[in-house]
Order: structure tokens, then sequence, then C-alpha cells
């Protein structure tokens, strides 16, 4: 069904033909016309309901016919049996839409096929009703909570796991190469590049010839930084624009590199994934660890700069890059982070909204 004029929700009850319908749709099929004039009935069409007089009086104006007036009143007895049920379902796939549409955005309008909006919400998850979209993201939402210690969205999270997936599976990828993956880490060819967006852009390309499936998906509120999980050994790397800069991006990208090559095998969804402070888990330290080890030269630029805003010692982003050998735009996203002149950094801005 085409996007346009399809319902949200379709009432199916809507598509089931009244007894009056069929009984209309018999005596057209057999030339009778004035039926209603004849019957005594005024809009046939709509009625749910007919007395024995006048399914009594059909049969007879069609001729009297062996049967006929049972199959009305079966036919009529299954609609309103099946009525209640069909107005039921339909109250609970209207309440179902009202919580999955969140999901909408991350459909990119490639799934039309359905019904109803619900319908095609259904087929870009691939699931076989809303409970078990609900019932997964809330598994997915479990995992959020225990690595992130906050409460995600979590049809937002789902969907936009669920984008990723998407993404991935249409990326025809050879074996995971984690020496070449390694070998461009450490070439730092991406150094000279660091402050280009589109340089940035280009790298899931690049790294589909390392096995690695990076995908990059528009944030949705309340959901990741990134995620990391793993399909048959290879990588699918997925990254949001969450806070839409260059910066940011960059670190989640090499942080989530520090878990594909520290933590093979393992899903992990990002939450907060620059708080240094708050995250306990070893392997969130290894991979942050991993990450300012590439950008920002080792963990003393951070330390330095919390601990001169504390002294208040004055900074710029461009003298801290002399001292620290840090590109400007890492320095500023430090100085952003500690809240010091927050508005006179630099920031390089990118997203994800190419086809969203
Ligand atoms: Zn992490």
């Amino acid at each position: 069904m085409e996007a346009r004029n399809k319902p949200n929700v379709l009432n199916m009850l809507t598509n089931r033909n009244t007894v009056g319908g069929e009984l209309a749709d018999i005596f057209e099929a057999n030339g009778v016309d004035n039926y209603e004039e004849a019957l005594g009935v005024s809009d046939l069409r709509s009625k749910e309901k007919l007395s024995k007089k006048v399914i009594a009086k059909a049969n007879e104006l069609l001729g009297g016919r062996n049967g006929l007036s049972q199959y009305l009143i079966d036919f009529q007895n299954k609609y309103l049996e099946d009525k209640p049920h069909f107005i039921e379902s339909y109250k609970n796939a209207k309440r179902s839409f009202t919580i999955l549409k969140k999901a909408l955005p991350m459909l990119k309008g490639e799934f039309n096929e359905g019904y109803d909006v619900l319908d095609d919400i259904l087929d870009f998850f691939d699931a076989d009703n809303e409970n078990e979209i609900i019932h997964n993201s809330i598994d997915e939402a479990a995992l959020f909570r225990k690595q992130n210690g906050v409460e995600p969205d979590h049809i937002h999270l789902s969907a936009w796991l669920r984008r990723g997936e998407i993404e991935f599976n249409r990326i025809i990828l050879p074996d995971y190469d984690e020496a070449a993956l390694k070998n461009w880490i450490d070439s730092k060819e991406w150094l000279t590049k660091i402050t280009d967006p589109a340089y940035f852009k280009s790298l899931p390309d690049l790294f589909r010839t390392f096995g690695v499936g990076l995908v990059y998906v528009p944030f949705l509120p309340k959901t990741v930084y990134g995620a990391v999980r793993w399909y048959g050994n290879k990588p699918l790397v997925e990254i949001s624009d969450r806070e839409k800069d260059l910066a940011t991006c960059w670190y989640t990208l090499f942080h989530e590199l520090g878990h594909v090559i520290l933590h093979k095998n393992t899903n992990i969804f990002e939450g907060e994934t620059f708080d240094p402070k708050r995250r306990g888990s070893n392997m969130e330290r290894q991979a942050n660890a991993f990450a300012s080890r590439y950008l920002f030269n080792g963990d003393s630029l951070r330390i330095a700069i919390f601990d001169r805003m504390r002294k208040n010692v004055f900074m710029t982003a461009n003298n801290l890059s002399e001292e620290f050998g840090v590109n400007t735009i890492f320095t500023s996203y430090w100085l952003r982070k500690a809240q010091y002149n927050p508005t006179m950094q630099r920031h390089i801005s990118i997203d994800f909204l190419d086809g969203y």
C-alpha cells in the first residue's frame, strides 16, 4: 500500500463485509435492483444485523433459495461474534503504535509495503508482532542499563540498533582482518585528515576492506554514542552523531575500535563513554585509554585541563595543542567538557542525516 493515505493503524473491521453488504452483493450479482425499496431498508450495506423478517423477504425476492436464509444468519452471527475481537485488537494496535512510532525516523521510508504504518514498523524490525519488538527492546535496554547505569529510551535504542544491523547486512564484507585494521590505526594516516568531516564520512568504505562494518546512524534521544556488535566473527561498529561534533565522533570511533581490538566478540552499547569518573568497568577504562593514546597522546591533557580549571590557570586550545602535541579540535573538546569557556572552543560540525 502506498505511504500516502496509509492509516497508522488499520481497523480490520472496516475490511469485513457486514451481513447487509453481503446481501447487497448477492442482489447485485443477481441483477436485482431497487432491493432497498423492496426490503424497506435504507443503506443496506451498513447493516450489521438483519431481522428474520427482512431475511425472509430477501429470500423471497431472490426466488426462494435453499439455504440462503441460514447462510445470511450464519454470516451475521460470525460477524457479530468477531466484532469485539476486532475492536479489541484495533485498540491494542493503536496503543502499540503510540509506543512504536518512535522508530519511524529509522525506517528511512524504505519499509512501505505494509497495510498500515504499524505493519511497516513490524517489517523494519522483521518481527511477527508488536510484543516481540517490545520484549526485544526491553532486553536490549537491560544490557544498556547494566553497562551504563542509566535508563535508555528502549524503543529508540532498539530502532537505532536495528538500523545498524540492516546497513551491516547490506555490506559485503570479507573476513575480519585485524592486522589490516591495526595497521591503519598505527599508520596514523588519519591524523593528517583529522579536521575533515568528509574524510571521516569516507571511512566506512575503507573499513569494509578490513572486514569491519562501520555504520553511521543519526542519534536518537536517550540512546548511545555508539555500539559494537559481532556477527560471525565480524565486528559491526555503529556510531551516532550525538553532539554533532567531529571530535566527539573521532573519540567514539577510536573508543569503539579499542573494544574491537581489545574485547573481541563482546557486544557493547555505549551510553556515556566520556565520563571517566563514572565509568567503572575495566573494559571501558581500557577502551578510553586506547582512544586517548591515539587521539590525545595519553590522558595527561584531560588531567591537566581539569587540574588547571581548579587552579584558575588561563588556557587556550592553541597553547594546549602545542604543549601536548594534540590537535586543537581535541584540546577544545576537553575544554568544552570541562566547561572552560565552552563557546570559545573550536568545533567542527558533522551529522549523519544524509538519507534520513
Ligand atoms: Zn565502551
